[in-house]
């Protein structure tokens, strides 16, 4: 079976799956979906005790479908190898009753890996497919982790750039540091005078921009994705979910056909909804639940129906979910139309325009898999905390999100359905804010006598992304006004 890809707006039809990974955004702004949603060849009792490559063969295949079994096989070779720090690639941790996903093991310590190890081999594979002359150039806002992530996977890739865009004082040190030291003559780092939406819009707003896609045509250049809004991001999450589940019944946790849940902490809702893919490929999943931190727009969204960004954009300590414009949301809005394009441009065009858009109760009842929580910086702090002194176990503050909100809803519906956590990043990379919580003791000005400090409780030996950055050269010193996004992207590629 040939899936094609299409836009959510409607502006594009019949795109392949390498073109669309190519392009990373319709030309119409929409988001590029495929045609149908694909269901598993295996059974889930078959795929327990294969490997994540052979996992993530199995689900690949079935959304790529112009791409060869050679190619496909090629990419997941090169993806997913010594890059991680195990085989495993995505264990499951089991503390205080649920399971953490530890998505946090390839090279830059944040779930971001899981997908942009691969994409560059995605991209350089599609652009040869294609014929694609031109130098792709890799336009990417970060809210944190996907700069790093997708620096360390196209750094020195031939035929490829990449530019990051992240909010100058809207991330953490580490994560700071990880850009700004990042090596690679193709590699550029802007930290913007704004907050991540600010930082998306404006990429969003240089795709849109036809005249300086021509005008960078004429040079040689053809933009292109690394956030999530790719689909070449979105497959790869997928597979991690139908790991979760076949290794769970590999490991006798549950019995076959056992219905899960999953608690995903999201920021641009592309990590829950790869959830919900695997869901429609034929896993087992009830109930996913969507836990947001201060910035509660999906938690109020969930509740009531209506998408409201007109608020307070709050910098928090799970930073890399500081976000109020989540991008994925449109693809699921445009599921919940029964595919109506029409209907889902005019949301969004609303949502541009007046800041809000209200879905209808038919749209409402079609997201009824989905339930929204939110944590408080106190609560994420707690949870870290609690699940810290009764099992010794320590997780970053995105995922502390994620616990906290798992708690809630197992109080508040009762419901004790065995839940899979996503584990979204290293602690390590956020081990200021983790100390704070799991340690009443004043804390040292530098951050790397934190990090020693948390290597101490923890138990847990510090990831090699942390000790390159200990003394690593800063080699990007960019900044610029929102505004001026176009014109700093101009003069890097020096056109
Ligand atoms: C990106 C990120 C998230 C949010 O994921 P989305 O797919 O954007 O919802 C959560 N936690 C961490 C650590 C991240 O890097």
């Amino acid at each position: 079976m040939r899936i094609s890809y299409q836009s959510t707006r409607g502006g594009e039809q019949g795109v392949t799956a390498s073109q669309a990974i190519l392009k990373g955004l319709a030309c119409d702004g929409g988001l590029f979906m495929p045609t149908e949603l694909p269901k598993l060849d295996l059974t889930m009792k078959e795929l327990a005790g294969k490997t994540y490559q052979e996992t993530a063969y199995e689900v690949m295949k079935l959304f790529l479908t112009d791409f060869t079994e050679e190619e496909l096989k090629y990419c997941i070779e090169k993806a997913y190898d010594s890059k991680f720090d195990t085989e495993t690639i995505a264990p499951l941790v089991k503390a205080d009753g649920a399971y953490y996903l530890e998505l946090f093991h390839g090279s830059t310590i944040a779930f971001k890996d899981m997908a942009l190890s691969i994409l560059p081999y995605f991209m350089t594979t599609a652009a040869k497919k294609n014929h694609a002359d031109k130098e792709i150039v890799i336009l990417t806002a970060t809210s944190g982790d996907t700069g790093k992530a997708a620096m360390a996977g196209f750094a020195d890739v031939p035929g490829t750039r990449i530019i990051v865009f992240y909010p100058k004082d809207g991330v953490s040190r580490v994560q700071e540091l990880q850009m700004v030291t990042q090596k690679g003559d193709n590699t550029s780092v802007v930290a913007i005078h704004g907050n991540f939406d600010d930082a998306q819009t404006g990429v969003k707003r240089i795709f849109a921009d036809k005249e300086f896609g021509a005008e960078l045509a004429d040079h040689g250049f053809q933009f292109s994705s690394a956030n999530s809004i790719n689909i070449g991001r979105l497959v790869p999450q997928v597979v991690y979910y139908v790991y979760a589940y076949a290794s769970l019944l590999a490991n006798e946790e549950i019995k076959d056909g056992e219905e899960i849940n999953v608690t995903v902490p999201t920021g641009n809702f592309g990590n829950i909804l790869a959830a919900y893919f695997a869901k429609q490929l034929g896993v087992p999943i009830k109930k996913l639940i969507c836990a947001s931190n201060d910035n509660k727009v999906l938690y109020d969204f969930f509740q009531t129906g209506t998408y409201d960004r007109q608020r307070d954009f709050i910098l928090t300590t799970s930073p890399s979910m500081d976000i109020l414009i989540s991008s994925n949301l449109e693809r699921l809005l445009y599921l919940s139309t029964g595919c109506d394009a029409e209907q889902t441009a005019k949301l969004m065009n609303q949502l541009g325009t007046e800041g809000h858009y209200t879905v209808t109760p038919e749209m409402k009842a079609k997201m009824a898999d989905f339930c929204g929580g939110f944590a408080t910086e106190a609560e994420d702090a707690a949870a870290i905390r609690e699940l810290y002194d009764e099992t010794g176990y320590v997780i970053d503050t995105h995922t502390g999100v994620a616990s906290a909100v798992y708690q809630q809803y197992k109080k508040n519906t009762g419901d004790e359905t065995k839940t899979v956590i996503a584990s979204t990043a290293s602690p390590y990379k956020f081990s200021r804010s983790v100390m704070e919580a799991i340690s009443d003791e004043k804390l040292p000005e530098d951050e790397f006598a934190v990090i020693d400090e948390l290597c101490r409780v923890s138990g847990v030996e510090i990831p090699k992304a942390v000790e390159e950055i200990r003394n690593a050269q800063i080699r990007h010193k960019l900044e610029c006004d929102v505004q001026d996004m176009k014109k700093t992207v101009a003069k890097i590629l020096g056109i």
